[in-house]
């Protein structure tokens, strides 16, 4: 199969043809080179990496109803807001039957990985396991400690169980627990993140301090803020959506004028869909609301490219013979292809050249 039109990955949009056998890539070309095509099934359509939606919360999927009108510092707050007011009553097998139908939905939209920030301790981590076992999608488990003060025994089963830790945000957490996970997650080779400046904004030495692999939201940081991060090296995924629906906006703006390497991610699986296009179109369309909106290459680099590279995997962003997890195709128009994807995929749309192949492991 060959499909003709554009190509939007790490090296950027541009025309082209990507030739497919087994599901796999075998030859990419330049429109109008020999490709010896004739004989051979074409489709024309825009080629891109695997999209990955870097911020979830899986276990809220067990709820789908219209949040309460309290403040989302209120509803999600451990251990006794609303979200964990519902983990707590609903059934471990309700809660692997909502994530699990989670995950399905986003392997029909195309997507590779995620990562979760899955609460409720090492059971939390192993429900999300059984809830994943044998779906299509690779799940990142940032797990988290319930004891506090820490307990070293659960910390360690935590870590080794999950693929690092996510923690609620620095604010509700004691200096020595953030050094405490850290430290964990550092000596086990996996992943130290945390949500920040969500709700209010705090002073980037409390969440910088010690250096975590991941930052979530930032809706209240300054100009000043992302700068101390983007000078830190911390990637940081936004939830454009998630942050709205509680009146709130991340400025994605700023953070491509300032360099910052953005991931894209639905959040919070109780009060959005988990559509990373959905997510996307939004993202895009909200800056408007700002005077200085975000480029649709730069959104379209948050879902199919920086988390990639985050994931140790910056191959899979490269539409090439021999990259590790398959591309998608999206059947749109050829024509400015990152606006294209960002402003209108949707299921329909996807088309994936070999299902049976797609293994992002
Ligand atoms: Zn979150």
């Amino acid at each position: 199969m060959i499909v003709e039109g554009s190509i939007l990955d790490r090296d950027g949009p541009r025309p082209g043809f990507v030739r497919f056998r087994a599901g796999r890539v075998i030859e990419v070309g330049s429109i109008g080179a020999d490709g010896g095509r004739g004989r051979e099934r074409t489709l024309r359509g825009i080629v891109v990496p695997s999209p990955v939606n870097s911020h979830t919360h899986l276990g809220d999927a067990v709820s789908v109803r219209e949040p309460p009108p309290e403040p989302v510092s209120r509803l999600v707050q451990p251990p006794r807001g609303y979200k964990f007011r519902l983990l707590a009553e609903t059934s471990r097998a309700e809660k692997v039957r909502a994530a699990r139908a989670t995950l399905l939905r986003m392997v029909r939209e195309g997507v590779a990985a995620v990562a979760d920030f899955r609460e409720e301790g090492l059971e939390g981590i192993r429900l999300l396991r059984t809830a994943a076992a044998g779906v299509r999608v690779r799940v990142l488990v940032l797990g988290r400690p319930t004891a506090r003060p820490i307990d070293p025994d659960e910390l360690r089963a935590v870590v080794r169980a999950g693929d690092g830790v996510g923690l609620s945000s620095a604010r509700d957490e004691s200096p020595e627990t953030l050094e405490a996970v850290a430290r964990a997650c550092r000596r086990a080779g996996k992943r130290y993140a945390l949500h920040a400046s969500e709700a209010v904004r705090e002073a980037p030495e409390r969440f910088l301090r010690p250096r975590p692999d991941l930052l979530v939201h930032l809706t209240k940081a300054t100009a000043a803020d992302l700068v101390a991060v983007r000078d830190a090296n911390v990637p940081v995924t936004v939830c454009p959506r998630s942050n709205a629906l509680f009146g709130r906006q991340p400025d994605i703006a700023a953070m491509e004028r300032l360099g910052l390497s953005v991931l894209l991610g639905t959040d919070n699986a109780m009060f959005h869909a988990p559509s990373i296009w959905r997510e996307l179109e939004f993202a895009y369309v909200s800056t408007r609301l700002r005077r200085r909106p975000v480029s649709a290459e730069f959104l379209a680099r948050a879902v199919l490219v920086e988390p990639w590279r985050w994931l140790g995997k910056p191959e899979a962003a490269r539409v090439a013979p021999g990259m590790p997890v398959p591309p998608l195709v999206v059947r749109l128009p050829p024509d400015d292809p990152a606006y294209q994807v960002v402003t209108r995929t949707s299921e329909p749309l996807i088309v994936r050249p070999s299902p049976a192949s797609a293994d992002p492991r």
